[in-house]
């Protein structure tokens, strides 16, 4: 008898017929003899409709105000997923991010766990009663209701499981498991057995939306394993698990893209000291975080410039903290360009293996596509390069690194 945790995503809950298919699928595993703690996330397509009510109202919405209207959608899916469970006979109880004493830090709209008081969950759990948990929400010090960024479902059921110590975390989706690169974008996707908690962090950074990349942190941090499957299919997926010697044999094992980056350009920066932590410290309080970064020299060797990406959603925010520079240094002109992508090609095996960076650019290269920026870490090579070339970088690359091919850890000895 295993202590399960079962998050269901949007496409799994879209409706009361699939909420319905899977308080079966739940009330299945108890069946068998197992304790299930369920995560569930809104809707597919609540959590944007939402947003789009809130932004009609005001361009801007105040974000206390915005997390408590979002919190709603996950609130809709646990009490009828609860409904559905006691008409089928066998006990649940829904429980809001504060009733599961799910505490966060302060940040609305991006806030982090802190902290679970798993009393009353396991006062369910003892009782025989399955807890219904709403994903993406919990409480700040204040009393007040957080969410923890899109796609934070997953973060809440991972800290649930690391919390609780269940066996496993196992994440219902749309797609059967984490492929080589995401699946709806080229046919060759492969689905992998398994994949490291690094190789994992790396692909959810750079976009591989199928995990939120705060609950690959927490399952690396608390040795959960995580078990990434299909809510519509009986097949086992992809587990995610502590790096094994024979992943290190292998370059490349994902490919991954994000379309949610934008990029900034300084140009006519004063060249002294102090210049870049200035503007990095002030975009910083403002939450935001910047990703890759560029400083270049101008002719004028008392100017430089710099580029650097943010999430597009905190491109505005930072022009406004940039703007306030401008009084100082008059020479300033700050532009912004939302038409990117990072494509990134990610594997632990790359800290073993020369040549990765270089393949990728050729690759890139022979299809005429133009690189803007590099970034690169231990076990990853990013790029970032026009958004209207992605599908066609990530299938080059995808073909380059013969992704399509079995792993040399995944061969049946
Ligand atoms: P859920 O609503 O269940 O949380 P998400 O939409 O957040 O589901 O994540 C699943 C989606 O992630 C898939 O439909 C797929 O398009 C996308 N995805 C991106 N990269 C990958 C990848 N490498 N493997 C699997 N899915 C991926
Ligand atoms: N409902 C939230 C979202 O759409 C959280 C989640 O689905 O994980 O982002
Ligand atoms: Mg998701």
């Amino acid at each position: 008898m295993a202590l399960i945790v079962q998050k269901y995503g949007g496409t799994s809950v879209a409706n009361t017929v699939r909420i319905k298919e899977v308080a079966e699928r739940v009330i299945a595993t108890r069946n068998a003899g197992h304790d299930v703690v369920v995560v569930l996330s809104a809707m597919a397509g609540e959590t944007d409709r939402l947003i789009h009510l809130a932004q009609e109202v005001a361009e801007q919405p105040d974000p206390r105000e915005q997390d408590v209207l979002l919190a709603t959608g996950e609130q809709v899916t646990i009490s009828l997923f609860s409904i559905a469970v006691k008409h089928m006979g066998h006990e649940a109880q829904s429980m809001l991010g504060h009733q599961a004493r799910i505490y966060t830090d302060h940040a609305y709209g991006r806030a982090r766990i802190s902290e679970i008081r798993t009393e009353p969950i396991w006062h369910n759990i003892y009782k025989g009663c399955i807890p219904v948990i709403a994903g993406f929400q919990g409480l700040d010090g204040r009393g007040n209701i957080t969410t923890l960024g899109r796609g934070g479902s997953d973060t809440t059921a991972v800290a649930v499981a690391a919390a609780l110590a269940a066996d496993v975390c196992e994440i219902y989706t749309d797609v059967a498991g984490v492929y080589t690169t995401d699946p709806n974008i080229y046919h060759k996707a492969r689905k992998l057995q398994r994949i490291s908690y690094d190789e994992m962090l790396e692909m959810a950074s750079m976009g591989a939306k199928v995990l939120h990349i705060r609950s690959v942190e927490f399952a690396k941090k608390f040795n959960v394993p995580v078990h990434v499957r299909s809510s519509f299919v009986d097949e086992s997926g992809t587990m995610v698990v502590k790096e094994e010697k024979s992943m290190e044999q292998v370059m490349v094992s994902g490919v991954a893209y994000s379309k949610g980056d934008a990029r900034i350009t300084l140009a006519g920066l004063p060249d002294v000291p102090g210049v870049a932590a200035r503007i990095f410290t002030e975009i910083a309080q403002e939450g935001i975080v910047v990703d890759i970064i560029i400083q270049g020299s101008t002719d004028d060797t008392s100017l430089a410039n710099l580029s650097f990406t943010v999430l597009r959603l905190d491109r505005q925010a930072a022009i406004r903290v940039l703007e306030g520079m401008k009084k100082e240094w008059t020479d300033l002109d700050i532009s912004s360009d939302e038409n990117i992508a990072k494509i990134s090609v990610i594997g632990v095996g790359m800290r073993h293996h020369a040549g990765v960076a270089a393949k990728m650019f050729q690759a890139l290269g022979n299809e005429g596509i133009n690189i803007h920026m590099i970034s690169t870490s231990e076990i990853k090579v990013s790029c970032v390069i026009d958004d209207s070339h992605t599908a066609k970088a990530v299938q080059i690359l995808h073909d380059v690194f013969e992704l399509d091919k079995p792993l040399q850890h995944e061969i049946p000895e």
